[in-house]
């Protein structure tokens, strides 16, 4: 790869350079292949119109090769410029791009997001953050273990496919009986309740209001959980953002990496996990830091360090962006699995959203990577409620619910949630800028897609990639720069 002049870094802009095959195949960790044999996937695949065929990996020995993603390699990207490819169902692993082909890959999944504004804890979720200050305070552990489903798996990315291929241990309990439902009986109480005060001339309608009321004053926030830290407590937790790169990242670096060959070691059983991995994974971002001020960060890569008496006991990997945060990946001590770290680290980055939103109002969602409906690993993401399923269609947002719904009633084949409307289309070449040498002066050159394929006529390749990219990115490849090195 060759990279791309000091003079373009500079400037700004987001570059990304496509790769000659931009389709890339793996097995499924999901499914194992075992979808795209029975059929139902083929029947869609027509309209991306790319020859490679499943068929023919599923004659080897090897699982088929049945995920299907377009990947391109970011250069650089500005906060904007990789908001824009989130919200149109792209996810990044380290500098590698890459977006599910939906209508052909075996299992779907769609980009999830949850509006932290209206984020309400469950029952589960509330018991989790008062485990933690009882064993902070009083090295306490929890009586009962809580089921996680999964969730220390973090976000959905690369990594989480290679990880992933393990059976979960527990089935997911039904996500209704963590909500605080009233029973029958209770239900047959208050009616009774509402009847005498009716019958005493109690104006029911203006008690329900008042009652509503008080309900919404108990309903307690992430913040009104998290201690200040005593003298008399028997542990400290702190939870300290470092950004990727920064002195304080590298001073802490080694402990870092250790925890995350322990965590991959002992999760995921995952023997190949390596310092190198590490670092092309989590600790390679293309995005280029904004600074900010006082009370914000700033936009681009940063590693939530969750300091158990002054020792890294997890990490929480996560982009800040200008519309979210993008939860990466999550690794934690699994010495400390007690205290359900999965499910705490992401209440804790919601609520570090909630504060970000403060200092930056249009910043507002949590992002959880991806969502596949039949992955009960994945089963945690919908928990955190009220959550959205990305239209990959429209781009636009449906409520968890009711995606669910029109997924299961689909037979979990890819769906369009706004099947009725027009899908935009992909932008006019005029509007692709390339960064390329000019052949005679060879000279770096800004131009656009269409002046770029009348200079290059015999570059074909590029061409069938760049139909596919701008097929799957859509609108946000305007905002796009392409870095395209010289062939001779
Ligand atoms: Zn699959």
């Amino acid at each position: 790869m060759t990279s791309v002049s000091a003079r373009t870094r500079s400037s700004r802009n987001s570059i990304v350079e496509l790769f000659d095959s931009s389709t890339n195949t793996s097995s499924c960790g999901y499914c194992k292949g075992t979808k795209a044999t029975d059929g139902r996937q083929k029947q869609n695949r027509g309209a991306q119109g790319d020859s490679s065929d499943l068929s023919e990996s599923e004659t080897s020995d090897q699982e088929p090769e049945t995920s299907i993603a377009l990947g391109v390699w970011g250069h650089q990207l500005t906060a904007g410029g990789y908001m824009g490819f989130i919200n149109h169902g792209w996810r990044r692993s380290g500098r590698y791009l890459y977006k599910p082909i939906m209508a052909r890959t075996c299992c779907p999944q769609y980009t999830i997001r949850l509006d932290v504004n209206k984020f309400r804890l469950s029952r589960t979720q509330k018991r989790v953050l008062r485990n933690m200050n009882q064993f902070l305070v009083d090295d306490k552990r929890p009586s009962m273990k809580i089921n996680e489903n999964g969730c220390p798996n973090a976000a959905g990315d690369a990594q989480e496919a290679k990880n992933r291929q393990e059976k979960p241990k527990d089935e997911p309990e039904k996500l209704e009986s963590d909500y605080e439902k009233p029973t029958k009986k209770k239900e047959m109480r208050r009616k009774r309740c509402f009847e005498k005060l009716a019958a005493r001339g109690v104006d029911i309608e203006q008690f329900k209001r008042d009652r509503a009321k008080k309900e919404e004053a108990r309903q307690r926030t992430v913040a009104s959980y998290i201690l200040p830290h005593e003298e008399s407590h028997k542990h400290r937790l702190e939870v300290r953002l470092v950004r990727e790169g920064s002195s304080e990242f590298q001073d802490r670096y080694d402990e870092e990496v250790d925890l995350y060959l322990k965590y991959q070691m002992a999760v995921h059983n995952d023997l190949k996990a390596s310092r190198r991995g590490f670092e092309g994974f989590l600790a390679n971002s293309p995005l280029v830091y904004e600074a900010g001020d006082d009370g914000f960060p700033g936009y681009g890569s940063f590693h939530q360090l969750y300091l158990l008496d002054d020792k890294i006991v997890a990490v929480g990997v996560m982009d800040l962006l200008p519309l979210c945060l993008s939860s990466k990946y999550f690794f934690y001590d699994p010495d400390f699995a007690f205290l359900a770290l999965g499910t705490y680290s992401a209440l804790r980055e919601i609520e570090f959203t909630q504060r970000m939103h403060i200092e930056r109002p249009e910043l507002q969602f949590y992002y959880m990577g991806y969502y596949l409906e039949e992955c009960p690993k994945m089963k945690y993401k919908g928990r955190f409620r009220p959550s959205e399923l990305m239209c990959d269609k429209t781009f636009k947002w449906m409520p968890l619910e009711k995606a669910i719904g029109m997924i299961n009633a689909n037979n979990n084949r890819f769906t369009q949630f706004f099947p009725d409307e027009e899908r935009p289309g992909p932008p006019p070449l005029d509007d692709i800028r390339i960064i390329c040498k000019d052949s005679t002066t060879m000279a770096q050159r800004l131009v656009s897609a269409r002046m770029y394929k009348m200079m290059n006529p015999d570059d074909r390749e590029f061409e069938v990639t760049l139909t596919d990219y701008l097929d799957l990115a859509g609108p946000v490849a305007t905002q796009i720069c392409i870095y395209r090195s010289h062939r001779s």
